[in-house]
This record gives structure tokens, C-alpha cells and sequence, in this order.
């Protein structure tokens, strides 16, 4: 049946069902339905549709889909609303390219305001891309009615918290060294440069500088730098005193270094003393350039453990561009000397070099110190280095003043708080998470930039007064601002810039700061800002927080996770989630990143179409990309699900629409029938396996139950049950089709939250015979199991048949007797089984008796006896002359309710005797009423049945 059917229309039938859903409006009443007080709250993480959807927002919304389906169904009310990631960097970068704008400058040249809008208007650039995707995988949201973290309601919950955490001294301002983007021009957090590929790998020139000492004759320290631009800034060296360092000789000069690393680097010299690091501090040299400041610098400092001797040569050369250097500094009191500005380029330093980019600087800054003999060697070096995310250019370390959350101050309680969150896979709680919170620095919450959420923070323009104003909302502006602000102010930067407040201190006018919020700040409170808590919604959130569940890609678990984990323990001394589903990443089918330039994967929506959203929703779901790790994308393994589960699942339902079509019952489980049992049995046991799983959120176990149920069903059960679907036997007839009822009804039902389509197919095929189902399946409850009806003795038997039905045909394909040949006997030794599972034994493997013997037998063993006696033979001939028949029925295209009279003429003495014996059996399996031994009026068919020759045509009764 593979080819046609289902696999012909599976696209229409999920476009005709998503027109269902939508005219009824079968989302709407499945929140609508289900209890105000009982609710299952997720958070959505908002992206940016400044892109467009990918595998990975496909993976992310599709978890996102089934758990709020699999709790509605379980009784829960989930409402579900969309959100967009609106500010910061990705649209700031879309929009100065379209603007032609290189540098930050020519940003404020043109007018924040004009550049705010312009960000404005393309932020929801791809949103209508997003939406077709969403209704086409089946997502249930509601999408128009979409929160945005530029809405001045989500911006009004971000100024409330920066009050909140001020007052409550969580955030403080200070000087740091950040990573830093000098074309952005803004320091980048953590989180924005650990996640994906912001390292790239790069080799450079590294250099080992010498530095002169002053008071000893011809003598020099070596420094080892990647950096050569920094040593323009260079203010000290740090040594480690409690390691050994050794002088030596090099063609007539004295250099100092590590013992260790003069080993390391086998140079070749004599060595004039050892001795401790200690030695060496308080020891002045000159400078390589000179520096504008009073303070006390170019010395040997003690820069303990953190100087190694793993690389370079035990001496780190000091500037300000790195964390342990800047800690040096204020602990040394050494000059600040910050010679690169604010867009990379040089400001303090050689003349001729003003205004050159930082990494350019590395090259004359290697040829300046050659010819000035102070170098010692220049090496090509191969390391990672970090990049903006956004716009590619080199980022450096930079002393920044910013605004901070103290995370110092919570973090043991961040660490403690860890332990109430439910992360799976489990070990990222102790793995991953609580690395990430113990290593975790203070969090830097301002951006130099434009298009984000304003800082409410005002300060006095008055000289000498340090009068501030931290504002949490638009009623306090209001009240504090000087002139009249507007109810519906909006809290951008190019708007909150102009309104000034009167000094609580002094009368002056006080100024807000040009800083703007980290956008991770915004999306960390994505729980109190889509709700715009607490100016509103406070007794829903008071009730329904923490969420229950959250799911986004691993990245995310130093990002998102960690700043919402961070807020809720800040704001609620409690994590904002219940559940936390991390996931892996998809990559192209060879393994590398999947790229939309390079074109190495299929478009979505062409796989939506060719095997339908149910079996890429299945695809995702079943693999260990929801078990955090990484897959690369595998069309022969989707194609392979799609035809184990829909195809298979489509063809079971099909068969029963040809034999069970008018049924109306669909809960009857009373069948005595063994095979019926069996089935019942599988099915609970397979729900009962799957509810486990997705309580537990464990979706790619839930899918293979699915996958071997659907293959028990389809290759077992309705394979061993035709005949009594065609039964003439009214009772065993409707035996089967009810318990077929049930147990398809069952499978739509816990199929449904994974992939909803083909359930509700199913489901819709049902209610025509029965008003009483639920208008959609996802309006059902999700199905009970009862554990009386699974039955480990016969599921043991059961499997034990169908071991010996295999063995036996394989047995059987060895010997070359086909299957349609019925044979005497089977023998069977090492197993015990009630008789009525030797009637299946016998019917599947086409013999007359099973013998068993022999149970203490060690090993299942068969034996067939191949001696086909006349009686055999006869009986072998009625079978094939059945199979032939049907098949001639199919071609003519008679349905099973045709029924006809078969003309038979041949010459064959055996045929004839094979009709006048069996000719009953044969008219009931080809649904004829007479056989007649002569040619007939219409066409004839040459047939071969068992070797024999024979024409026949057929009659159809009308
Ligand atoms: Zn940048
Ligand atoms: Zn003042």
C-alpha cells in the first residue's frame, strides 16, 4: 500500500485540518474549556524575527507545543501567547546596514530618534514568515496578540525591577574589563560571547618582548604577548615569586625567564644563576613607550599563582586590557593608561600610529621593537578568538563603565536554588548549570547603544551634586519630571533623553544617563514584563508562578536560563521554572553548522510538504536532540519514521474504514479473543509507558514505545486478524472491529500532543458514527490505563509465538517451500505454550500441527517437515487458486462487497479435483456465490495456480 493512500495526501489532509482547527476554533476552546483554577504555565522565550525559523526554532516550538497539548489534555488550562525579542544588537546591526552607517558616530549625527524608529519599523521584518511556519507545524498560539519586549508595558516591569534591585543594593556602577566590541561599541556579556560561534580560531604573530632593566648592565626580562598592540599601554610585569627563574646568556646579552620555560623552549645558552621569583620584585626597567601619568609604574610586581608557567615565559606584561591585569593595577596603584578609544583606535601613543585600529597597530608595533633590538622572537600562534556576534569585528578586553547586578552577593543562593529546578537531562544541574553559576561575574547591565529599554536612572547636573533618581515607573516619572509627561510616554531612550527631574538635593536639573538595559535583562524577566506585573495581573502571577515548564536549545542554559534563573532567585528567592527541557543542536548532514549560505539543509517547508509537520514533529521529538545532544540532520531516518509510524498507522486505518465503517463504539475492551487481548494489553501498556515518559518529559522514549506499538499493530495484530474481520460470524466480526475501535482511538488520543495532525484525521473518521466524542481530538482527555488488562504471562506467550513463527519461516525460506504450501507439521522443541497460541502458530506458518516437545530443552529449536503428500498438494493448489483470485478481484477493482460467480476451465485433473474438494473454502475467501467449470461470457484470464494452467473470468452480481 506504500504509494498511495495517505502518502498521496498526507499535505492536504494536514492543510484541511489546520482550516478545522481555525474555523472552529479548536485552540481557543481547548484553553476556554479546561479550569480558570488549574492552570500549566510555560514560558515561551521570545526570539527575534529579525531572522527566519530554522530546525532549531522548529525543535524549540515543537516542545513547546507538545507538553501544553499533552496538559490540556490531562485537564489542564494552558494559555499560550506569543512573544518577540524585540531590542539590543540583531536589529540594531539590520538597521545601520540598510542605513549605510559604519560607525557609532554617524548614528547620533542623523538623530537617535530617526535611527530608533527605523529599528522600530524592521523588527517585525520576518513575522509573517514566523507565523506560516507556526500554523504549518501545527503550533497552537495565540500569534497576533503577540507581547513585545519594546511594548512600553514590558518596559515599565523593566524599570520597576531596576528600582526594586537598586533599592534593594543589588545594582551597582562600576569600572570593569569586558569583553568589548569597538565597531558596536559596547561591552557584550558572557553569555552573548560563549554562546554559538563567537570563537573563532586565528593564527597571529605572538611576540616575546624584551624588557630592559634599569639598574643591572645589559640585562632584560622576556614578556610573551599575543597582543603586540597592548604593549603600547604597558605599565608593569608580573612574576610569580615562588617559582624558579634562571639568568642566562645568548650571544653576549643576559636574559631573564621561568626555569621551567627556559627548558621548555630548549634554548640554547649557558645559565648564569637560579633563583626564586621573589628576587625579582621592586626590579624597575624602562618603558617600551612612555606613558602620561604621575603614578608609579614599569616594575616587577608579585602577580602570584595566576602566573604560570604553561606558556610564554613566567612573566606577564601588565595593561589594561585584561581582567587580571586590571586587578594588578588598582592593587598596585600602577598608572591607568587606557590607549585605545572607544572605537579601537589609537589615541595615547606614537604619533605617527594616532588613530590607527587596534589589530593594525600589531605589525608596526613587531617592526618598531626589532629595529629598536627589543625583540626576541616572533612566532606564528594559533589560538581562539573571540568575535562580535553580530557584526564579526575583533573583540578586546576593555575597562568599561557599567552598571552591574551584584552576583557575588547571590550566589550561594543562586547555587542553593539550583537545586529545586527539574533539569533534563538531569546532569546539567550539577554539570553544566552550576559551573556556569560558580564561575558566574558580576553581571554588567548597561549597553552604550540605542535601541533598548532607557536605564531609569537620572543624575544632577549640578557641580559638586551627586544627586540620583532611579525611576520605576511612568506615574513616578510623571510626578518627578520637570514639564508635563504623557500617560503613553515611551520609555526609549530617544524619547526618556529629553525629560530632566528636579534634584531632590539641590533644585538643579538632573539628566538621565545615555546608558540603555542589556536586552538579557529584558528577556531574563520575560515572566513579570509579558505580564506587565505588578501594574497588572498580580493575583494571576501570585498563583501561577513559578511556571511548570521551560524548554530552549543547550546555549541557552548560560543565557536565558541562567538570567531568568538569576532574576527569580533576585526578585522571589526562587527559580521561575519547575522544568527545564534543554535541548541539542541540529546540524547538516555531514556534521557542520547548518548554514543557509552554504545551503546544506532542505528548506523546512519542503519537508513540511513532502512527509508532512507529524513526521518532522515525531523526528525531532524521538531523537536525542531533547536529550541535550547534538544530531545532524538525517532525511533517510525522518523518511523511515514517516513510513513506520504514519504510513503504517494510515494503512491500520484505513483497514478498519473498509471493515469497521458505521461503528460506533469505541471503549468496548471485553473481547475474550487471544489476539484481541494481546492488543488490548499492548495498548495500555504502551500508554501507561508514555504517560510515564512525558510526565517526565522524556519525549524521545515516548516516541519509540510508539513506534513499536504501531509495529505491533499493524505487522501482528491486523495481519493475524483479517480473517475475522471478514468473518461471516457477526459476534467474532464485531469483536474485532470494536476492539480495532478502541485501540485506534487510543493511539489518536496519545499521539495526538506529539503530532496532531493525523490524530484528529483519525479521530474526525470516528465522530461521523459518534456524536457523543469530543468535537477534536484535542478537546478529548488524554486516555486512561488500567494495569488489569496488561498481562505479562501472554504478552511472554505472545512473544514466544511470534519467535517461533520466525524461526519457522525462515526455516521454511531455507528449504524453498513457500509459505502458501501448507505443510504436516511443525516441531518445536524448548518451549511451552497453551494451545490456543498453536493456532496462530499453525495458521502464520501454514501447517497442519504444531508438536511442542522437549521443554526443558535449553534452546528454541524448529523442525518442518517438507514431504508434500497429494492431500498437501491439493490443499496448497485451493490456497494459491484464493490468492491468484483475489488478486485478479483487486485488478478488476471489486470491493469485498461484490459478490460473483467464478468461471473455471482447465484442463488440469488435479485443479479439478482441488475445486471439487475444496470449492467451499475458496467461494468463502473470494466472496463467491458459485463456481461453475466452464468458460464464462466475459474475458477470460490466463492463471498458473501451483504449476497448473487455467482460464477464469468472472461474473459480478448486481
Ligand atoms: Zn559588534
Ligand atoms: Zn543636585
Amino acid at each position: 500500500m506504500e504509494g498511495d493512500g495517505f502518502a498521496m495526501d498526507h499535505n492536504d489532509i494536514e492543510k484541511s485540518i489546520i482550516k478545522f482547527w481555525e474555523e472552529n476554533k479548536i485552540f481557543e476552546k481547548s484553553v476556554e474549556q479546561r479550569p480558570y483554577d488549574k492552570q500549566y504555565v510555560f514560558y515561551d522565550g521570545p526570539p527575534f524575527a529579525t531572522g527566519l525559523p530554522h530546525y532549531g526554532h522548529i525543535l524549540g516550538l515543537t516542545s513547546k507545543d507538545l507538553f501544553p497539548r499533552y496538559w490540556t489534555m490531562k485537564g489542564y488550562r494552558c494559555e499560550r501567547r506569543w512573544g518577540w525579542d524585540c531590542h539590543g544588537l540583531p536589529i540594531e546591526n539590520i538597521a545601520e546596514k540598510e542605513l549605510g552607517i559604519k560607525e557609532k558616530k554617524e548614528i547620533e549625527s542623523m538623530g537617535i530618534a530617526k535611527f530608533n524608529e527605523f529599528c522600530r519599523s524592521k523588527v517585525l521584518y520576518f513575522a509573517s514568515e514566523w507565523k506560516k511556519t507556526v500554523i504549518r507545524m501545527g503550533k497552537w498560539i495565540e500569534f497576533d496578540n503577540a507581547y513585545k519586549t519594546m511594548d512600553n508595558t514590558y518596559m515599565e516591569t523593566i524599570w520597576y525591577i531596576f528600582k526594586e534591585l537598586y533599592n534593594r543594593k543589588f545594582i551597582y556602577e562600576g569600572k570593569k574589563i569586558l569583553m568589548y566590541c569597538p565597531r558596536c561599541e559596547t561591552p557584550l556579556s558572557n553569555a552573548e560571547i560563549a554562546m554559538d560561534n563567537s570563537y573563532k580560531d586565528v593564527t597571529e604573530k605572538t611576540i616575546t618582548v624584551k624588557f630592559k632593566l634599569k639598574d643591572e648592565e645589559n640585562t632584560y626580562v622576556l614578556a610573551w604577548t599575543t597582543t603586540p598592540w597592548t604593549l603600547i599601554g604597558n605599565v608593569a610585569l608580573a612574576i610569580n615569586p615562588e617559582i624558579p627563574y634562571v639568568k642566562i646568556e645568548v650571544r653576549g646579552e643576559k636574559l631573564i625567564l621561568a626555569k621551567a620555560r627556559f627548558e621548555a623552549m630548549d634554548i640554547n645558552a649557558t645559565v648564569l644563576e637560579e633563583f626564586p621569583g621573589s628576587k625579582l620584585l621592586g626590579k624597575e626597567y624602562e618603558p617600551l613607550y612612555p606613558v602620561k601619568s604621575n603614578k608609579k609604574g614599569f616594575y616587577l610586581i608579585d602577580g602570584g599563582n595566576e602566573v604560570t608557567t604553561e606558556e610564554g615565559t613566567g612573566v606577564v606584561h601588565m595593561a589594561l586590557y585584561g581582567d587580571f591585569d586590571y586587578r594588578m593595577i588598582v592593587k598596585y596603584n600602577l598608572p591607568i593608561v587606557q590607549h585605545i578609544d572607544d572605537s579601537g583606535r589609537l589615541r595615547d601613543g606614537p604619533e605617527q600610529w594616532k588613530g590607527m585600529w587596534f589589530k593594525h597597530l600589531d605589525k608596526h608595533v613587531i617592526e618598531d621593537l626589532e629595529n629598536r633590538g627589543l625583540l626576541y622572537e616572533v612566532i606564528d600562534y594559533t589560538h581562539s578568538y573571540p568575535f562580535c556576534y553580530r557584526c564579526g569585528t575583533p573583540l578586546f578586553y576593555n575597562a568599561v563603565d557599567s552598571w552591574f547586578i551584584d552576583i557575588q552577593k547571590i550566589k550561594k543562593r543562586l547555587l542553593e536554588k539550583n537545586s529545586e529546578i527539574n533539569w533534563h537531562p538531569e546532569n546539567i544541574k550539577e554539570g553544566r548549570f552550576k559551573d556556569i553559576l560558580e564561575t558566574a561575574p558580576d553581571w554588567s547591565i548597561s549597553r552604550n547603544r540605542f535601541w533598548a529599554t532607557a536605564i531609569p536612572v537620572w543624575k544632577c547636573t549640578q557641580e559638586g551634586c551627586d544627586g540620583i533618581e532611579v525611576i520605576g515607573s511612568i506615574k513616578e516619572l510623571q510626578e518627578k519630571a520637570i514639564g508635563k509627561v504623557p500617560d503613553d510616554v515611551d520609555l526609549h531612550k530617544h524619547v526618556v533623553d529629553d525629560i530632566q527631574l528636579k534634584c531632590p538635593k539641590c533644585g538643579g536639573v538632573m539628566k538621565r544617563i545615555p546608558e540603555v538595559i542589556d536586552c538579557w535583562l529584558e528577556s531574563g524577566s520575560m515572566p513579570y514584563a509579558a505580564k506587565h506585573w505588578p501594574f497588572e495581573n498580580k493575583e494571576w502571577f501570585n498563583n501561577n508562578y513559578p511556571c511548570d515548564f521551560v524548554s530552549e536549545y543547550v546555549g541557552q542554559v548560560r543565557a536565558w536560563f541562567y538570567y531568568m534563573h538569576v532574576m527569580g532567585v533576585l526578585l522571589f528567592d526562587h527559580p521561575p521554572f519547575k522544568h527545564v527541557v534543554v535541548s541539542g543542536n541540529m546540524l547538516a548532514s555531514d556534521g557542520t553548522k547548518m548554514s543557509k549560505s552554504k545551503g546544506n539543509f532542505p528548506d523546512p517547508m519542503i519537508i513540511f510538504d513532502k512527509y508532512g509537520a507529524d513526521s518532522l514533529r515525531f523526528y525531532l521529538m524521538s531523537s536525542n536532540l531533547m536529550k541535550a545532544q547534538d544530531i545532524n540532520f538525517n532525511e533517510e531516518h525522518l523518511k523511515e519514521l514517516y513510513r513506520k509510524v504514519f504510513m503504517l498507522l494510515s494503512n491500520v486505518h484505513q483497514f478498519y474504514m473498509l471493515y469497521g465503517e458505521g461503528n460506533a463504539v469505541f471503549d468496548d475492551t471485553s473481547s475474550k479473543n487471544l489476539l484481541d487481548r494481546w492488543m488490548i494489553g499492548r495498548t495500555n501498556e504502551t500508554l501507561k509507558r508514555i504517560t510515564e515518559y512525558l510526565d517526565d518529559y522524556n519525549t524521545p522514549d515516548a516516541c519509540s514505545e510508539m513506534v513499536n506499538f504501531i509495529d505491533d499493530l499493524s505487522t501482528w495484530y491486523i495481519r493475524r486478524s483479517r480473517a475475522r474481520f471478514k468473518s461471516d460470524d457477526p459476534k467474532e466480526r464485531e469483536e474485532a472491529v470494536r476492539t480495532l475501535a478502541y485501540v485506534l482511538n487510543t493511539t489518536a488520543r496519545m499521539l495526538a500532543p506529539i503530532s496532531p495532525f493525523m490524530p484528529e484525521y483519525i479521530y474526525q473518521s470516528f465522530r461521523k458514527y459518534n456524536k457523543e466524542l469530543a468535537e477534536s481530538v484535542h478537546l478529548d482527555s488524554w486516555p486512561t490505563y488500567s494495569d488489569k488488562f496488561i498481562d505479562t504471562e501472554l504478552n511472554k506467550n505472545m512473544a514466544l509465538t511470534r519467535e517461533i513463527v520466525s524461526t519457522a519461516l525462515e526455516e521454511r525460506e531455507k528449504k524453498g517451500v513457500a509459505v502458501r504450501q501448507v505443510l504436516n507439521t511443525l516441531a518445536v522443541k524448548g518451549v511451552s505454550l497453551p494451545p490456543e497460541y498453536l493456532e496462530i502458530i499453525k495458521e502464520e506458518v501454514n501447517v497442519k500441527n504444531v508438536m511442542l516437545s522437549d521443554p526443558s530443552a535449553k534452546e528454541l529449536s524448529v523442525e518442518l517437515d517438507t514431504t508434500i503428500t497429494p492431500e498437501l498438494r491439493l490443499e496448497g493448489l485451493a490456497r494459491d487458486m484464493i490468492r491468484k483470485v483475489n488478486s485478479y478481484r483487486k485488478e478488476s477493482k471489486l470491493t469485498i462487497k461484490d459478490r460473483i460467480t467464478l468461471f473455471v476451465e482447465t484442463d488440469s485433473g488435479l485443479l479439478r479435483e482441488c475445486i471439487s474438494k475444496y470449492g467451499k473454502d475458496i467461494m468463502r475467501d473470494i466472496q463467491a456465490d458459485e463456481i461453475k467449470m466452464e468458460r464464462g461470457d466475459g474475458p477470460a484470464k490466463e492463471l498458473e495456480v501451483g504449476g497448473e494452467t487455467a482460464w477464469i473470468s468472472i461474473k459480478v452480481h448486481k
